[in-house]
């Protein structure tokens, strides 16, 4: 059967407001429990909520950044539930009127095509506490402090119709909440969330089948790798004749299956009703211009910039411009450098991108500045050090610190140009090889890499290549 899998994705990004949406307590992560959860986080009686205005700034910047229409007047609901991680028996969040609300955002597939997802809308909203399990035994413990942290609540149109499509989206979610400013990201601690609905119906249907909703995923892998198993699961229970439970559940990475959690719950089950104690949210056309103004550069046309003025390939744009202090880090060698851009690239992408990668480090936290980067392209531009040279010098640099300049001082490492020198390198390779130069004279010209690379061996690698190669051709052509 030739089943398509429909998808919608609900992500929740922390703000990275100093304190707290709705009071003051300060949002820093990692606090012992309970110290920075004020009364209002606490829901004690009486007290009443004060919208941070940050908080907004940060939504409109999102909804900016992504075409949505900015709502000059939205509305605070309460959303009722109990759970012992939410003392006052609901959250704040929007229902209703949202205040941002119909854009859209492009992602590359795999093969290059772009696609467009709709984004339904993003409403701000509170965090709840958090329940802990592990440390008691029998026991629940409750962590207030990330009470009332602010979020905001991405959701996405069902448009996108793979896992990789999905991944594609939470990750270009993920570039741009960055690049605003508006979030850290980080998954780990609880940053960046993505709930996946997920349903399949047979190719060519028009209606879309009853979803299921898994919650809580953090990671981009589990993401899609729920959302496959997920499918697959659906799609066993239709083929043997079952229907599917529109129901919340839980994907375990360990056993790569999702488990029911509870049947879902209808919005009219949270007796949604405005917050009488907050004001409708209104924004004026003057503040969304002044945020407007403050919008960086964004990651399409940064990568569309970096491919026309840098003259790069589209792979190399899309990497660079994933991060944007790895597209600052970039374009500040290029800037500072003599050497081609596509040159300043491969090192990026390659020598720095692994060191970082391989000692688990931001580019932030680089070892090698771009500055010293871009020395070190000057040198090899310049011929001062070959390009095999230059990986031991970016070593060192990245191992022991120094400067360019101090490291192929000190390693004697400059590249030998003197031809006399090089004659004098090859004249010895000549004498120590003369069945592989006899080889050479008698037509199998192929050996000339191998003589090649002896005499770079001689040379330890510093003489010029492209010298020892002449030398080594014009002595070998001679008729002695
Ligand atoms: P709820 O109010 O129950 O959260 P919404 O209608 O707001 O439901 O949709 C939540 C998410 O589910 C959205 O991202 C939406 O795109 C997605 N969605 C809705 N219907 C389907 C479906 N049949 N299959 C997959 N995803 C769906
Ligand atoms: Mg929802």
């Amino acid at each position: 059967m030739d089943w398509e899998i429909v998808i919608g994705l609900e992500i929740h990004t922390q703000l990275a407001t100093r304190s707290k949406i709705f009071s003051g307590a300060s949002t820093e992560y990692g606090a012992p429990p309970n110290t920075q959860a004020s009364l209002v986080d606490l829901g004690y009686p009486g007290v009443l909520p004060v919208l941070n205005r940050e908080a907004v700034v940060m939504a409109i910047k999102f909804g900016l950044a992504t075409g949505c229409t900015i709502a000059r007047r939205s509305i605070f609901a309460r959303k009722n539930y109990f759970y012992p991680d939410l003392p006052k028996g609901y959250q704040i969040s929007q229902y209703e009127l949202p205040i941002v609300y119909g854009g859209k955002l492009d992602i590359v597939l795999d093969d290059g095509t772009v696609k467009t997802i709709g984004i339904t809308r993003a409403h701000l909203e509170e965090d709840a506490g958090k329940s802990l399990h592990e440390d008691f035994h029998g026991l629940t413990g409750i962590d207030l402090n990330r009470a009332g942290t602010p979020l905001i609540e991405i959701v996405s149109e069902p448009d996108m119709r793979s896992p990789a499509e999905a991944g594609a989206y939470m990750r270009k979610i993920h570039t741009l909440v960055r690049y605003l400013g508006i979030s850290d990201g980080n998954m780990q601690e609880g940053s960046f969330r993505c709930d996946a609905n997920v349903s399949v119906r047979r190719r060519g249907e028009k209606a879309f089948g009853t979803r299921t909703e898994i919650k809580n995923l953090n990671s981009f892998r589990f993401v899609e790798k729920a959302i496959e198993v997920e499918a697959e699961r659906q799609i066993d229970v239709l083929e043997s004749g079952g229907r599917i439970v529109q129901e919340t559940r839980l994907y375990d990475p360990d056993r790569n299956e999702t488990r029911p959690m509870r049947t879902k719950e209808e919005a009219n089950d949270y007796r949604y009703f405005p917050d009488p104690d907050l004001l409708p949210l209104v924004v004026d056309d003057a503040l969304i211009e002044e945020i407007r103004a403050t919008l960086p550069e964004l990651p399409d046309a940064k990568r569309e910039r970096f491919m026309r003025e840098y003259d790069l390939p589209a792979y190399d744009a899309s990497i660079l411009t994933g991060q944007r202090p790895l597209a600052d880090y970039f374009e500040a060698v290029v800037k500072a450098t003599k050497a081609r851009p596509k040159a300043a690239a491969n090192w990026v992408l390659g020598e720095l991108m692994g060191a970082l990668n391989k000692s688990g480090l931001e580019i932030g936290e680089s070892k090698v500045g771009a500055d010293q980067l871009a020395a070190l392209l000057d040198r090899i531009e310049d011929g001062t050090i070959s390009g095999k040279i230059a990986k031991e010098v970016f070593e060192a640099l990245w191992n022991e610190g120094g400067t360019v300049a101090e490291v192929i001082e000190s390693r004697g490492l400059v590249q030998i140009t003197d031809r006399a020198a090089i004659e004098a390198l090859v004249d010895t390779v000549v004498d120590a090889f003369p069945e592989q130069v006899q080889q050479y004279k008698s037509g199998k010209t192929q050996v000339l890499g191998f003589l090649v690379g002896q005499v770079m061996k001689a040379s330890r690698g510093k003489a010029n290549p492209q010298q020892v190669n002449e030398v080594l051709r014009a002595r070998l052509d001679s008729s002695d």
